[in-house]
């Protein structure tokens, strides 16, 4: 079923340091062994990124979609299949493919800054131009004037934001997102997917992003992958060719979020 026509200009190629990178997931399956047997989690999964992409990714609860983000960034090796960014194996972690989870997970001892600044440090780049890109991240996320907060200082927000800030200092290629939104609010989530995607809009990496909410997969995606139950197979990708900034009620983002909803099977009276 076609509601819409495929996204081309917001699929560009971006150039330079830090543009995004192509992921390439090819009939990968993963499960776990439970000592009584394998229990299957993912199911020939195949999904493409182009550089600057951004996609966001649908499923039931439990279908193992914060698992393949496990497997993007390099934590975990698939049993099988590929994973390939810009056409080669990803084998470990990278600073180029940075997941944000749905706890923020900020060090209270530390301040924002500190926090800000720690990929950095482990890396021995914490100099002169280190520490102005600390200071330039935290102020493109709205946090400099609270860079010498501690954690326990900030809002749900800010300390989503201050993860963020985190992420991006490493100047991502691909950056994988876990449910990021998941704990906010519902006026600040929807602020903080307006940042999201203006982020993305200005430097063109690649996003994989994970989230329960239909809505904001539509309102923040090119395209939406929508998982089955365990283990995890698409059902479906949806296109979405909707310019940005989006409008919730938009007649076509309206349909889409009704089809989305059908798949899940979740629409009103199933
Ligand atoms: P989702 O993010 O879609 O909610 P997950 O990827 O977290 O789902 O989990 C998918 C399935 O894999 C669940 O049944 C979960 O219990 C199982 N699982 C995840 N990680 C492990 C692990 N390290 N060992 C065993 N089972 C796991
Ligand atoms: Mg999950």
């Amino acid at each position: 079923m076609i509601i819409n026509k495929p996204d081309a200009p917001s699929t560009c190629t971006p150039s330079g340091a830090g543009a995004g990178l192509r992921l390439d997931i090819n009939r990968v399956s993963h499960g776990f062994d439970l000592g009584g047997g394998l229990l299957p989690v993912l199911e020939q999964v195949s999904i493409s990124v182009a550089p600057g992409e951004f996609i966001a990714l649908l499923g039931p609860s439990g279908c193992g979609k914060s698992t393949l983000l496990r497997l993007v960034a390099g934590l975990e090796n698939p049993l099988s299949g590929q994973l390939l960014e810009d056409g080669e194996p990803i084998r470990r972690p990278d600073p180029a493919r940075v997941v944000v989870f749905q706890d923020p997970t900020l060090f209270p001892w530390r301040t924002v800054w500190q926090n800000v600044a720690l990929g950095l440090q482990a890396q021995g780049l914490l100099n002169e131009r280190g520490r102005r890109r600390v200071d330039g991240v935290l102020e493109r996320v709205g946090l400099a004037q609270f860079a010498q907060a501690y954690p326990r200082q900030l809002s749900g927000g800010m300390a989503q934001r201050a993860a963020l800030a985190r992420a991006l200092v490493n100047d991502p290629r691909l950056l994988i997102l876990d449910e990021p939104l998941g704990k906010l609010d519902s006026l600040t989530r929807i602020r903080m997917q307006g940042e999201l995607v203006g982020l993305w809009r200005e430097k063109r990496y690649s996003v994989l992003m994970v989230t329960h909410d239909v809505e904001e997969a539509l309102l923040m995606a090119n395209r939406v992958v929508v998982f089955g139950p365990r283990p995890a197979r698409i059902l479906e990708t949806i296109p979405v060719a909707l310019p940005y900034p989006r409008r919730r009620n938009h007649p076509t983002l309206i349909a889409l979020r009704t089809r989305a909803l059908a798949l899940l099977g979740a629409e009103a009276g199933a």
